[in-house]
Order: structure tokens, then C-alpha cells, then sequence
């Protein structure tokens, strides 16, 4: 489903993505771990196309992420065909970034209807079924404001689902969460684990990569230093670096 090659990205003279290799199944849930600045957020990005990669390539869902092949040339997509792809990729970010002047049923509607031009009653229908679905189906005339963090990632979530993605990024999604809340959301992502969701979550939730992922990794310093099931990578770690810094955060 998801297939990451030889992926090099530098800002400026710092190279934050030093050759990323990394494929993901469909139907499966791989943990990215990893300290401050390790690059996770930058790989997470590289694979919606947020940022544009140096060298190597990604494919979702067997279509390369921002190209298009023609013979055996690549060309790169326009604006409005990245666009297009992104929307096939869910992404829930650790602050939510509702739009805040809209109510929680149109923030899930505004995608549907304006990107995939879907009818508005029809994605109406589909967002409060959604809404049903994390839990917030009385919540859909909210503003964001009006309800908590954890209340607001989960109309996040519904959003991104709202696109039908085939892949669901989620970055940190609740870090910025008290921690009273931290279980709700976390609830959300094992139910969507549990129906089959292909998904890449970036957290520092070792008990929940423990209980849902398929393949758990460790980046350090733009590097995946190893992965593997959750047994290998958290019990059992090859690597001094994933050692220390599961001491740190266990
Ligand atoms: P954290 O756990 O703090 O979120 P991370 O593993 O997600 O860290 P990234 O956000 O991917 O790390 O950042 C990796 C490195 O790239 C950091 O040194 C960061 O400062 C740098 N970086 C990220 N984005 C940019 C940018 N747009 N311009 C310049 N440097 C950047
Ligand atoms: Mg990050």
C-alpha cells in the first residue's frame, strides 16, 4: 500500500531524511517512534506531499506520491493533481487545525463537497455517520471552541475519513491532549485498526503501539534504526539508540 525508497530530504544544509526505506500493507498499522527532530513529521509529510522529496520515491496505493510516469520518464503533477492525490491520504495533525469560523459538521463537509465535489446532502449524511462513529454525533452544530481537545481531534479524525483516504497519516495526535483525554482518541484509532484502516501514527504512546501496531519503528537522526513488531522493536531492541530511548519514554 505504501511504499517509501531511498527517500533523502534536506533543509538547507541539514539532511533530516538520510535514505528512508519503509513499506506499509494494507490493512496495517505501523508506529513510528523516534526523539525530537529525528524527522518523523518530515517523513510523515514527504508521504502526502507537503514536502517534496530530494531523491527516492514514494507510492501510495500504487500511484507515485507528486509524479507521474509516462514511458519511462517522471513528471512531476501539477498543483491541482497533488492536490487530487492528497486527498486519498488522511491526515490528522497534533493540533487539530479545525477551521474554526465553521461549525463541526461543516468542517467535515467542507472537503467532500468542495474537493471531490460530492453533493452536500450526501456528504451531510456521510459526516454525521461519522460523527456517529467518534462518538460526537450530538456535537454537530459545535464550534470547535466549544468543545475539548479531545473532542476536537476527534472531528479530526472524522474529517480526514470524510475523504474516504485509502492511507491515514496521523502525527502526534495526542500530544497536545491533557492526558485525561489522551485515552478517547487513542479509542477512535484502535477502532479504526480494528475495521482494517492502513495508517501511520507517529506517537510516543508505547502502550498503544504495543496493542495496535503490526510494525513498530525507530527513527534517530533522519534513520530508520530498526523496525519490526512490537515484541522485536519494544521487548527486544537491536539497537543501543531505540534502548535509550525506550528507557526515556517507557
Ligand atoms: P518532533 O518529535 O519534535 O516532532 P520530528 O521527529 O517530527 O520531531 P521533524 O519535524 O521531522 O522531526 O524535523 C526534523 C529536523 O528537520 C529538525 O531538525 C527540524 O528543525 C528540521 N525541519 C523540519 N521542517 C523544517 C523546515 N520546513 N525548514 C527547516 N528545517 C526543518
Ligand atoms: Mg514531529
Amino acid at each position: 500500500m505504501v511504499d517509501v525508497r531511498g527517500v533523502r530530504k534536506s533543509f538547507g544544509t541539514t539532511e533530516v531524511l538520510r535514505g528512508i526505506d519503509l513499506a506499509v500493507r494494507a490493512g496495517e498499522v505501523t508506529v513510528v517512534l523516534g526523539p525530537s527532530g529525528s524527522g518523523k513529521s518530515t517523513l510523515l509529510r514527504t508521504i502526502n506531499h507537503l514536502e517534496k522529496v530530494d531523491s527516492g520515491w514514494i507510492s501510495v496505493d500504487g500511484a507515485l506520491v507528486g509524479y507521474r510516469r509516462s514511458g519511462n520518464k517522471l513528471y512531476e503533477l501539477r498543483e491541482r493533481e497533488v492536490l487530487r492525490q492528497r486527498t486519498r491520504i488522511g491526515f490528522v495533525f497534533q493540533n487539530f487545525n479545525l477551521f474554526p469560523h465553521l461549525t463541526v459538521l461543516d468542517n467535515i463537509i467542507e472537503a467532500p463537497v468542495s474537493a471531490l465535489r460530492k453533493p452536500r446532502k450526501e456528504a451531510v449524511e456521510a459526516a454525521k455517520a461519522l460523527l456517529e462513529k467518534v462518538g460526537l454525533a450530538d456535537r454537530a452544530d459545535s464550534y470547535p471552541k466549544q468543545l475539548s481537545g479531545g473532542q476536537q481531534q476527534r472531528v479530526a479524525i472524522a474529517r480526514a475519513l470524510a475523504l474516504e483516504p485509502k492511507l491515514l497519516l496521523f502525527d502526534e495526535p495526542t500530544s497536545a491532549l491533557d492526558p485525561e483525554l489522551v485515552g478517547e482518541v487513542l479509542d477512535v484509532i484502535k477502532g479504526l485498526a480494528r475495521q482494517g484502516t492502513t495508517m501511520i501514527v507517529v506517537t510516543h504512546e508505547i502502550g498503544f503501539a504495543r496493542e495496535v501496531a503490526d510494525t513498530v519503528v525507530f527513527m534517530d537522526a533522519g534513520r530508520i534504526v530498526e523496525q519490526g513488531t512490537p515484541e522485536a522493536v519494544l521487548d527486544h531492541p537491536a539497537h543501543e539508540r531505540t534502548r535509550a530511548f525506550l528507557s526515556k519514554v517507557l
